[in-house]
């Protein structure tokens, strides 16, 4: 969810900046996702009357990402409403939606951007929401018919075809996508085997609490939890597709495999035209790159976190949302910094866990709750002061979590552990 950046972007003045913002007649956002979505509406919510230009390569309109290893691989959730807004929302705001056409390259002298087919699209401002992309396993094999990623609803269609009761799944990578999808593909009637290579689940988000309490609810479940794993190899059949997963610890059948080792940003069409990148395409606090004119939203910009004092680069859905707002507002003309404390949550099984905040750097965790009532948060402390929560089933934390740690709540310990004191209640 979280990732560091360590290079620093230029910060552009506002007298700079007036003289361009003040010809903004045809905006062009390339990627067409949660971010894009969002920045539409917030243009033309701020009262933008210019063009504007959406380029995606997926042949649909933008749509929520989450349901894709949830609700939507269940087959509980039809494509309509995945949409994040409808085609009639796209015309009546005057937008154009250029879906399955890829951006293959920035002109930034010519303001303009090259589309695969030879066409151009010229800009006064560009938005660039190009998202992420699945990081791959340097593998032979790992392209073999029955491996599996999921970001897109074309990969998400293809494992429920693939999907079957009693078929093992081996899924490589105990992070919160690979465990959604274990759920999902569970109850399917699915046998699932997860592999993950930390000595625990989900490491690098939550604390450990949190990571045994899923470690048990899979388990309960009947997954088949491996941690410490080490994959070595894929073996494929005489057909070509993946027929077991080669591991220190022996040979694992498998009827498909999913590979969910993390994300990369598509930050490549950035780089080469020369913009500041580092894990990222470099943003300062409005979103804006090294290119005035071009500014950077989502899993695909990595940005200073004013809350924190550093750089991350954030996938999830609330950054998409909150810095395309932020981008939207700088554009229609009102001049906005994006400073919040950041949120993710995650859905397994019917337990929801939401987080608050970023941990890095904390040096005191406080459990408050008993996991065994399935409802229970962990507390991140820094020098005396709440800087994140992992919340499980547990609402009231989570609510109240967001303004403290905004606030920048000094935490008593000892009252954090005791959960009958409301959060709110907990100061020193
Ligand atoms: C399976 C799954 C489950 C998730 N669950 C959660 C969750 O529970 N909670 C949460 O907060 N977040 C979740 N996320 C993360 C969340 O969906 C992303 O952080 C969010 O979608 C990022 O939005 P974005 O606009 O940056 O990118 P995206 O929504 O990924 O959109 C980027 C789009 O740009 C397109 N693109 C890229 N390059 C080009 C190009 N050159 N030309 C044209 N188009 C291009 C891509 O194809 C893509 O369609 C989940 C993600 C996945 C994949």
């Amino acid at each position: 969810m979280a990732q560091q950046g360590r290079a620093s972007a230029r910060v552009w003045c506002a007298e700079e900046l007036f003289p361009m913002l003040a010809c903004m007649d045809r905006i062009v956002i390339v990627g067409a996702g949660q971010g894009a979505a969002q920045c539409v509406e917030g243009l033309r919510r701020k009262g933008y009357p210019g063009a504007i230009t959406v380029i995606g390569e997926e042949p649909v309109l933008p749509y929520q990402r989450p349901p894709l290893s949830k609700k939507y691989l269940a087959g509980e959730l039809p494509i309509e409403r995945m949409l994040l807004r409808h085609e009639a929302f796209y015309a009546e705001q005057r937008v154009e939606m250029l879906t399955g056409r890829r951006v293959a390259r920035l002109d930034r002298g010519r303001r303009c951007v090259h589309l695969d087919d030879g066409s151009l699209q010229a800009y006064d401002a560009l938005v660039l929401a190009t998202g992420s992309r699945p990081r791959s396993l340097p593998l032979v094999g790992a392209e073999a018919p029955g491996v599996h990623v999921l970001r897109t609803m074309a990969d998400a269609d293809g494992l429920r075809v693939e999907a079957a009761a009693g078929k093992h799944a081996v899924i490589i990578g105990g992070g919160y996508i690979g465990l959604e999808t274990a759920a999902t593909l569970r109850q399917l009637g699915m046998e699932v085997t997860v592999l993950e290579a930390a000595d625990r689940l989900m490491k690098r988000v939550v604390a450990e609490p949190v990571s045994t309490y899923y470690h048990h609810e899979h388990t309960r479940h009947g997954v088949t939890i491996r941690c410490a794993a080490r994959v070595i190899g894929l073996r494929t059949a005489a057909s070509g597709r993946i027929a077991a997963v080669l591991t220190d610890a022996g040979e694992l059948a498998a009827d498909l495999l999913v590979v969910g080792v993390g994300v990369v940003p598509n930050d490549e069409l950035a780089r080469e035209a020369g913009l500041d990148c580092d894990n990222g395409i470099l943003v300062d606090e409005r979103c804006r790159s090294s290119d005035p004119l071009i500014y950077a939203i989502g899993d695909c910009s990595n940005h200073p976190s004013l809350h924190y004092g550093r750089r991350v680069r954030l996938e999830s859905v609330d950054n998409a949302f909150e810095q395309a707002a932020t981008v939207a507002a700088n554009l229609a003309g009102v001049d906005t910094v994006h400073n919040r404390v950041p949120w993710f949550w995650s859905d397994q099984y019917h337990h929801k866990m939401l987080i608050v905040g970023l941990s890095g750097g904390h040096d005191r965790m406080v459990l408050r709750g008993d996991p065994a009532s399935h409802s229970f948060s962990c507390c991140y402390l820094r020098e005396g002061e709440l800087i994140a929560i992992d919340t499980v089933n547990n609402a009231k934390d989570q609510m109240a979590a967001r303004k403290l740690i905004a606030a920048r709540f000094r935490a008593d310990p000892s009252k954090l552990a005791d959960a009958s004191i409301a959060l709110k209640d907990c100061g020193i």
